[in-house]
């Protein structure tokens, strides 16, 4: 009987609670689970990140997905292989854990394509999560409740066909998880050096904060990012680390790609919690408010919003304070609904696109002895102080004020980032060098799945 080979898709979210787990983690155990039982992956599991302004999430807002060949007749061991795996590496008394997977036969269809990309800057729900993982003749599978299922379904049919980067994740050993991270600092600052331009945000270059750890009671013990799976690696052996390592794994993922902000609206569409970007012109003068955030208004012909650049934005806030009545913008972010007031757009990147003339009336000078002249009052002529010389309310001078900030995209401190935020490193690549051939993935995984694990 011939072989009948086929695609297959599972995809996994919110096994991970604010305490400890992680949905990487159990992607990776289950991917090096089917490697080593002979199944034949198409790809490295995917790390989706999705809207991060939807504040129910955990964490990140990170869904996994993995992709492999199958043979017709093993689907279902392959499904009893990830169901006991996503069991054993969640902990199902947590409240806050509802652990969904999804599985997929052959390709993503189109309508699951369209949910996964609204799934980056919309807010979607479970019941329309449903009725496309139905269309979609996918399956659905949850442990608990079904909170994760609009993750597992949009992580199956992401598109990292236009950009996307890489992560490689070391995992601590579970009698360490919960104490500080044994990571030399110093061999991370090397790294971050040796490696730049092909990793990016090990270091918050503003501060000196080492980025690739996290913190808190979870098994990662550290995260490197980068354009591809040479690089991450590269930067991994690079580090001097004094605790053992339980396992690494390599993801494909839309991180630092800004994939959340392709979301161009108008302002009388903006719903709560979306990522959205608006075009528009500054209405009014920027103010500072407590703690230093600055609140900016801006209008496009459907309506207008109050803009938020918060103190920890850095450069965006900075800059924000600079814009005049009149001046050009996109502003990127996420919208919040403010109780009992207007919806607020959160700052996450500012473009400005055009500045106009600041310009200032100053008072004429004497055109008899050349000193300057003094107001007679509101709506009244100059007089001149020496000469006594009156001069028309008309004679006033225009100045040009000189414009502090420029036309260009400015972002926060990459302490400040989100998961998705494209960092400075990477404008100008969309199409990042890294081909998805099989051989380089067969290279790598043979190499991650024989790592020897041990410090
Ligand atoms: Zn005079």
């Amino acid at each position: 009987m011939p072989l009948v080979l086929t695609e297959f898709h599972i995809g996994v979210d919110d096994t991970d609670s604010r305490l400890g787990g992680c949905t990487t983690y159990t992607a990776a155990v289950l991917f090096q689970e089917l490697v080593s039982e002979g199944f034949k992956p198409l790809d490295f599991p995917w790390l989706v990140r999705l809207n991060p302004n939807i504040p129910w999430k955990t964490r990140g807002n990170g869904a996994l997905s993995l992709h492999f060949t199958v043979e017709e007749e093993q689907l279902e061991d392959v499904k009893k292989v990830a169901i006991a795996t996503v069991e054993r590496t969640t902990d199902l008394t947590q409240r806050a854990t509802d652990p969904a997977m999804v599985f997929l036969k052959g390709r993503a269809p189109n309508p699951l394509r369209e949910f996964s990309s609204r799934a980056l800057h919309d807010v979607l729900s479970v019941n329309e999560a449903r009725q496309t993982a139905e269309s979609a003749r996918s399956e659905v599978h949850l442990l608990k409740g079904s909170r994760g299922l609009v993750g597992a379904l949009a992580s199956v049919g992401a598109d990292f066909d236009h950009d996307h980067t890489f992560e490689i994740i070391a995992y601590r050993t579970p009698e360490n998880i919960g104490t500080k991270r044994r990571v030399n600092y110093d061999s991370v600052r090397q790294m971050d050096a040796l490696f730049r331009g092909l990793t990016f945000n090990n270091i918050d270059p503003e501060t000196g904060r080492v980025l690739i750890c996290p913190h808190g009671p979870d098994p990662v013990l550290l995260g490197i990012r980068g354009k591809d799976p040479a690089s991450v690696t590269g930067g991994l052996n690079h580090l001097e680390i004094n605790e053992p390592i339980e396992r690494v794994m390599i993801f494909r993922t839309n991180q630092g790609t800004d994939a959340h902000l392709n979301y161009h609206t108008r302002i009388q569409a903006l719903r709560p919690h979306q990522s959205a970007v608006i075009t528009g012109d500054v209405s009014d003068s920027p103010r500072i408010v407590r703690g230093g955030h600055v609140i900016f208004r801006i209008h496009d012909e459907t309506g207008s919003v109050d803009c938020a650049a918060y103190h920890a934005t850095g450069s965006v806030r900075d800059t924000s304070l600079q814009l005049s009545p009149g001046d050009s913008v996109a502003v990127s972010g996420g919208i919040r609904p403010q109780p009992l007031r207007e919806l607020t757009l959160n700052v996450e990147k500012l473009e400005v696109t055009r500045l106009v003339d600041k310009v200032r009336l100053e008072n004429p000078t004497c055109s008899n002895c050349g000193t300057r002249c003094e107001s007679m009052g509101r709506d009244q002529g100059f007089r001149c102080r020496k000469c006594k010389a009156r001069l028309p309310r008309t004679s006033r001078v225009e100045k040009l004020e000189p414009r502090k900030i420029r036309v260009g995209v400015y972002l926060p401190p990459p302490r400040a980032h989100r998961h998705l935020t494209k960092p400075a490193s990477r404008y100008g690549i969309d199409h990042p060098n890294s081909p998805k051939t099989d051989d380089t993935i067969d290279q790598t995984l043979v190499s991650l799945v024989s790592i020897p694990i041990v410090s």
